[in-house]
């Protein structure tokens, strides 16, 4: 503080000394003079003075004693001159670092602006009455006007149209503009903001703007690209859709007209070309129905549902329909479902067969020998399943893993064309994997076998916690010999001991044989495959130390004649519940008569003198096929050849007091389509309260809406073309089974 008051002081004396040199000159020769004139004056008076006593020594002690002041004085002068030339020197260097400092802020001042205003995004500054203070070049080009015409004005551009705004957190206005301009319009993306450049001052408006015309342009005409190859793809898929319906017609006539040569008397030379007729047939529509549903997926149309499901249902669903197919090649099919997964799980489950149908499918395909697994397992993620598909079959080239997802990609063209396909099959999956969130995988080595692992997310269905398929057996403490070899066998040992059961797994008849009389077994399952005469044996042995013997059977050996040794029969795949089933039962209520399992049912025949149809079909081929199918089993047919033609032959037969029993329906024919017929006969109905006819659909298509279609006009069902006996026969059963219960 104190310094801080004498440094005031000192610099206000020295600027009074540099505003008034003369007043100052002047008060210091005062001072000067008055200190000098009053030295000499009193040394004269004080030396004259009569009693001044003159000493000669105290004078010369008195005038060294000056000298050596003055000297001093002298001294202190000369080392602050010396003091204040070094500070000079220092502050000369200091201002010369300044002056350079200075030219160094102006050339970059220089270079900042040149840089501005040469700029080739567009920089404008505006005050707040909306004056332009600054514009830089590019901003005067596209305007067509000098800088100096444009300063001070309220110029701006036209707007031609105004895109999106938005702001950033720094407040940074951000918005695109079509605008006119003398070298016509152009799109700019502008950044605006406040910018301030003098403490004091209003802030200034600053608009930076980039001209994104080609940008824009070329995004527009991307899109306008990607919209008409949306367009076009869609044209495709209907394209594709409605060729493989035109297709289908006349195929569903061959194959349907195959299937009747077949049942005529034929030489076997004829059986053999009608059956090729028929085959050919078959796997050209497979053929057709892969297309399309690569085209549907393709389009961007596959929408997949979310629907609880039974796991367990589906994959012995999947085993049980390629069973034959397998057997047919002796080959074991077998599934395991790992007790730690939810009963229900929320997802696709047609679009998961169908993926788990081509990998297990193609898994029996490339098999010769073994056998094919379905596992499903915890994935490594929550909520994820992981679904194996393991074959021993011929193995997948390490180079050609990766390729087979590829669509028309096979492994090996050689080994295709001895086993067929059209090289889809893993494509479609793939997609169909891809598009629920989850992937495929391939462990393959070359003459071993592969498998394949699908990992996909499925949400748990809610309120199924604590609830199981079917009671599991208790069967701690027990033990179960199994004499079986394979990929099922050591599928169900590991089943029954998840069930607490001591499973013994012997491939050999003769150690089995040695091993019953070792403890007493609460089961003894032996599989039929080892050999009829050593199954027949083994159970023989077994009477006296198991309470349960079974026989494991495929579909086609189960009508054979079983030794009355076994308690009980199971066919291969085993199902789960089957199996608990089985062993929970106490062996005197096991029906020693073998009786048939549960879920196989006769089919219900249809009554007696048939069902009397109406068949709306306008093409000839097909409605003959109809008739001649119809007739067989027993039915009486009339035909219609179009849906004008089906209403006025219902309308009839209603009013004479004999309504058909059945309408079978096209969807596309001439006049009337189906849909309207349906939906007239419907209105008719409900007009005379009349009773209701069951009318099922006739449909090549399998597109959802088209269902969705049938079933808003009020039809009962449908029935997919190409028909065959079997799958009529099964839809007119289910059909009179109905109409029994109602009655
Ligand atoms: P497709 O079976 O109709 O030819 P896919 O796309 O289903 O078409 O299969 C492509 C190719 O992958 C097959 O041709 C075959 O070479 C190979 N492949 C698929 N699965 C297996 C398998 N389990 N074992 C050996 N090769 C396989």
């Amino acid at each position: 503080m104190a310094m801080d008051r004498t440094f005031r002081i000192k610099v206000r004396m020295r600027r009074f000394r540099r505003r008034h040199p003369k007043v100052a000159f002047a008060i210091r020769s005062f001072m000067i003079f008055s200190a000098t004139f009053g030295g000499a004056y009193g040394f004269v008076t004080g030396s004259r003075a009569p009693n001044s006593g003159y000493d000669p020594n105290a004078f010369a002690i008195g005038a060294s004693f000056l000298f050596a002041l003055a000297c001093l004085g002298l001294a202190t002068l000369s080392m602050r001159l010396r003091f204040v030339a070094r500070r000079m020197r220092k502050l000369s260097a200091h201002n010369e670092a300044l002056i350079d400092r200075n030219w160094e802020l102006k050339e970059a001042e220089e270079r900042a602006r040149s840089l501005f205003e040469s700029q080739g995004d567009l920089i404008v500054l505006r005050d707040h009455q909306g004056r332009i203070t600054f514009a830089n070049d590019a901003y005067c080009a596209l305007a067509g006007q000098a800088r100096s015409a444009l300063v001070g004005t309220r110029f701006d551009f036209d707007v031609l149209e105004q895109g999106d705004s938005a702001r950033e957190a720094s407040g940074t206005r951000i918005h695109d503009q079509k605008i006119a301009t003398p070298v016509g319009a152009r799109w700019v993306a502008w950044r605006e903001g406040l910018v301030r450049h003098d403490a004091g001052q209003p802030a200034e408006l600053q608009s930076v703007g980039r001209d994104v015309t080609d940008r824009t342009e070329t995004e527009r005409a991307l899109s306008d690209a990607r919209d008409q190859a949306d367009a076009a793809n869609r044209a495709k898929s209907r394209f594709l859709a409605m060729a493989s319906h035109e297709i289908r017609t006349p195929l569903n006539g061959i194959i349907g007209m195959g299937g009747l040569l077949l049942d005529t008397n034929l030489t076997p030379e004829q059986t053999t070309y009608a059956r090729a007729v028929k085959t050919s047939g078959e796997a050209l529509m497979a053929l057709i129905e892969e297309l399309l549903d690569y085209s549907k997926i393709e389009a961007g149309k596959l929408d997949l549902e979310q629907r609880p499901f039974a796991l367990s249902t589906l994959i012995e669903e999947v085993t049980e329909l390629l069973a034959p197919r397998a057997q047919a090649k002796r080959l074991e099919i077998a599934a395991y479902v790992d007790e730690r997964l939810p009963l229900e799980v929320v997802g696709d489950a047609a679009r998961l067969r169908q993926v788990l149908l081509n990998l297990a499918g193609n898994a029996i395909k490339f098999t010769a020998s073994g056998g094919v697994a379905l596992i499903v397992e915890p994935g490594i993620w929550p909520n994820e399943i992981s679904f194996l598909v393991r074959d021993t079959g011929i193995g997948i080239a390490p180079e050609a893993q990766s390729r087979i997802f590829r669509e028309f990609e096979q492994a090996d063209d050689r080994v295709a064309r001895t086993y067929g396909g059209t090289g889809l099959g893993l494509a479609i999956s793939e997609r169909i994997v891809k598009r629920m969130g989850g992937r495929i995988t391939l462990t393959s080595e070359p003459g071993k076998g592969s498998t394949f692992e699908v990992a996909i997310p499925l949400g748990f269905s809610q309120g199924d916690a604590g609830r199981t398929a079917f009671p599991s057996p208790d069967l701690s403490g027990k033990s179960v010999l199994l004499v079986a070899d394979g990929i099922e066998a050591s599928l169900i040992a590991r089943r029954l001991e998840r069930w607490g059961g001591q499973t013994c797994l012997v491939a050999d008849a003769a150690v089995a044989e040695a091993l019953l009389p070792e403890r007493s077994w609460h089961a003894v399952l032996i599989d039929r495959a080892l050999g009829a005469a050593i199954a027949d044996r083994v159970g023989e042995a077994a009477r006296a130390h198991a309470t349960q013997r079974l026989v494991l059977l495929t579909p086609s050996s189960r009508h054979e004649k079983l030794s009355p040794d076994f308690t009980g029969f199971l066919v291969k795949p085993l199902r789960a519940a089957s199996l608990a089933a089985r062993l929970a039962l106490t062996p005197e209520v096991a029906s020693p008569d073998l009786a048939p399992e549960p879920f196989e049912t006769a089919p219900v025949r249809a009554p007696a003198g048939g069902l009397s149809i109406l068949v709306a079909e306008d093409n000839e081929i097909n409605a003959l096929l109809m008739r001649s199918l119809l007739t067989k089993l027993g039915h009486r047919v009339v035909i219609a050849v179009h849906g004008e033609a089906a209403l006025e032959s219902w309308l009839a037969a209603s009013s004479a007091g004999t309504p058909y029993d059945l309408v079978l329906m096209d969807i596309q024919m001439p006049q009337l389509d189906g849909i309207e017929a349906t939906k007239r006969i419907r209105a008719h109905e409900a007009a005379s309260g009349g009773q209701h006819t069951p009318i099922l659909a006739l449909t090549a298509n399998t597109l959802v809406e088209d269902r969705y279609a049938c079933f808003e006009a009020g039809m009962n069902g449908f029935l997919i073309k190409p028909l065959d006996r079997e799958k009529l026969d099964e839809a007119l059963a289910a059909l009179a089974a109905a109409r029994q219960l109602a009655v």
